[in-house]
């Protein structure tokens, strides 16, 4: 048996996760879960599971925790200290799937004490790449993307990384592709949020509406693989079905298919290096018709350029980026900003983002760059643009 765990247990990637865990009890011994503020299903994905620790990041949430779980056995712990203190249990495979800026800490414990880091939240690379990367090569730990595109990438790559040319990483356009600028500038959160393809949390829901997700995508792809900027490709793919391709030396372009199901990807890192049944649709080709592919208009979407800079910046540029795009997304979120306000609030804060002194492989420094960026981004907003 299998031990593992799952952080962020009781979110998209994370129910998706429990979902292929429960199918195979006699596999996987569950060490611990986590969730952040939704006691009861946390409660009820521990009790499926038979995990040994069930943790919720709000600190305030510990007795209603206990008391759901009073009785199986099952510890419950709470607040971040806690969480991090279970990142650092080590076991053969960990999932980590909390979302944000509040991944990183608990990817790097993960990286330091587990075989297997399964690795959903991108922000890890986005903000901390070099260290997440370092702290895994320290500790002989194997990092296995769960994004889709990443994990399509991974896949199509198959370890002839000195042989890749160009990757090429496919947007499904969210629900804005057609739009006109003057609809996105007025896009109320309820309309960022209805995603066409793809039934993901609310954060990186919105993100995909204004490219954000996928300028994250780029700098992840920056992070996990030896390719330069200009070997980063971004195509507009409104079925979702080719979650990415890479182009090798000889012109040959190998493509990653499947359905819009994170089970996919998932499943992908809990059974590697081997594959194994899972419960995805299987696509039907002549149902499916076209597939249809388009360059993307970088003025309707200006977070990928903004990720270019963010790239030819270097340094904890990538950390003001991701710092400043979620600070953006909550102002959207009260209503404070517009819709595309979001990519003036990164670009503002960008421009005065200094990475001459920057240590990457210090996590400290990761954490002050978020929290400058943040009030930077704050300032922004009130200025005006
Ligand atoms: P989500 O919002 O549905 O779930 C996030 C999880 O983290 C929940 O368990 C939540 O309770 C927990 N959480 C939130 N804030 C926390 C905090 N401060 N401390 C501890 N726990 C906290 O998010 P999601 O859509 O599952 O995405 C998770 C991560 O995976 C993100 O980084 C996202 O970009 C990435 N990702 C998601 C998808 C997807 O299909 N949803 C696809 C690719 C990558
Ligand atoms: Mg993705």
């Amino acid at each position: 048996m299998r031990r593992v765990s799952v952080f962020g247990a009781t979110g998209s990637v994370g129910q998706n996760t429990i979902d292929l865990i429960a199918r195979r009890p006699d596999d996987f011994d569950v060490v611990a879960i986590s969730g952040g503020a939704n006691v009861a299903l946390l409660a009820a994905q521990a009790k499926l599971l038979r995990a040994d620790l069930a943790v919720i990041a709000q600190d305030d949430l510990l007795s209603d925790l206990q008391d759901a779980l009073a009785g199986t056995g099952i510890q419950a712990a709470a607040g971040r200290c806690a969480l991090l203190d279970a990142a650092a249990i080590p076991v053969d495979w960990a999932m980590s799937a909390v979302v944000g800026f509040a991944g990183l800490e608990i990817s790097l414990a993960i990286a330091k004490n587990t075989r297997t880091l399964a690795l959903a939240n991108k922000e890890s690379l986005v903000c901390g790449g070099a260290l997440l990367q370092k702290t895994c090569a320290d500790h002989q730990t194997r990092l296995l993307p769960v994004d889709s595109e990443h994990s399509a990438i991974f896949q199509c790559i198959a370890g002839a990384d000195k042989l890749v040319e160009r990757v090429i990483l496919t947007a499904s356009g969210g629900p804005f592709l057609k739009s006109s600028l003057a609809a996105m500038e007025q896009a109320t959160p309820e309309q960022a949020v209805a995603h066409p393809n793809w039934d993901m949390g609310q954060r990186i829901s919105i993100d995909s509406a204004s490219m954000f997700n996928k300028a994250m995508e780029v700098l992840e792809t920056h992070a996990l693989f030896d390719v330069t900027p200009d070997q980063i490709e971004v195509i507009i793919h409104p079925q979702s079905i080719v979650h990415s391709m890479v182009g090798f030396t000889d012109g040959a372009i190998m493509a990653h298919l499947g359905p819009a199901d994170m089970r996919g990807p998932i499943g992908f890192a809990l059974n590697w290096p081997e594959r194994a049944d899972l419960p995805v649709e299987r696509l039907d080709f002549g149902a499916l018709g076209a597939l249809s592919f388009q360059h993307l208009d970088p003025v309707q979407f200006p977070a990928l350029g903004l990720a270019e800079q963010t790239m030819q910046m270097g340094g904890l540029a990538g950390a003001a980026f991701n710092a400043a795009k979620e600070a953006a997304l909550d102002l959207f979120l009260a209503r404070q900003i517009g819709f595309l306000d979001m990519a003036r609030v990164v670009r503002a804060v960008l421009a005065q983002t200094d990475v001459a002194s920057n240590d990457i492989l210090c996590v400290e420094a990761v954490i002050a760059a978020d929290a400058i960026a943040r009030v930077k981004a704050g300032e922004a907003a009130q200025k005006g643009f």
